[in-house]
């Protein structure tokens, strides 16, 4: 049998993500694997906060939203009964839609970069994701999805918002390519072509 695997994807609102995370979920589970599909922020007590901030129904200063997505992400791994690290021990592979360059991106476009990276470093200590697949849509374009798709958008969903998230995406992946097994992939194609392409790169690993 195979390994389990820890993958995180990555991409600003609207690039495809969780299309991808159960294109990608059914192909393992063909293939023998036990899937775990989890998603940030979480359902959790600390994540459910974070919802209430994204939809505008509380505000936070964008340092302490930093630190609570940093908090989640800890309980995220560490929860005993279904944290990451807990579902890894027990075989399955996790698949989760957004990881620690989410913060180093989102948060890391309105606080320092190098402070919401130490803020995670217990993260990375703990468990880095074997992959994290970026997928990269104009975010002229994820507005446009993010639009068709919803009445009200979310406190980070404006173009020159996710036009700098983006580009924080690349600062960070430029900052840790020597720690981090990152894998770039074109969102602004068919959902298929795009599956295809995770598929190859994740089928290389197993
Ligand atoms: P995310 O999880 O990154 O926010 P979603 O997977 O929810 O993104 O996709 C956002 C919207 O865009 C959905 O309506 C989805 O069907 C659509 N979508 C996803 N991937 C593509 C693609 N490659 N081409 C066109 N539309 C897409």
């Amino acid at each position: 049998m195979s390994k389990n695997l820890f993958i995180a994807l990555e991409g600003i609102d609207g690039s495809g993500k969780s299309s991808q995370a159960k294109l990608l979920a059914e192909k393992l589970e063909q293939a023998g694997h036990k899937i775990h599909l989890t998603l940030e922020p979480t359902t959790g007590h600390i994540g459910s906060i974070l919802l209430d901030i994204l939809k505008k129904k509380i505000k936070s200063d964008h340092r302490t939203i930093a630190a609570l997505f940093a908090a989640d992400r800890l309980e995220h791994l560490l929860n005993e009964e279904a944290g990451i690290v807990k579902k890894l021990e027990d075989g399955y592979t996790v698949i989760t839609d957004r990881y620690y360059f989410s913060s180093y991106a989102y948060n890391g476009a309105h606080s320092d970069m190098d402070w919401v990276i130490s803020l995670n470093k217990m993260s990375a200590q703990v468990r880095s994701p074997d992959l994290n697949i970026f997928i990269d849509v104009p975010p002229e374009v994820c507005m446009q999805r993010i639009n068709a798709n919803r009445a009200t958008t979310e406190l980070f969903e404006k173009t020159d918002t996710l036009t700098k998230v983006r580009n924080k995406y690349f600062e960070a992946f430029d900052k840790l390519k020597n720690e981090e097994n990152i894998f770039i992939v074109d969102g602004h194609r068919s959902i298929s072509a795009i599956a295809g392409d995770i598929w190859d790169k994740v089928s290389g690993l197993l």
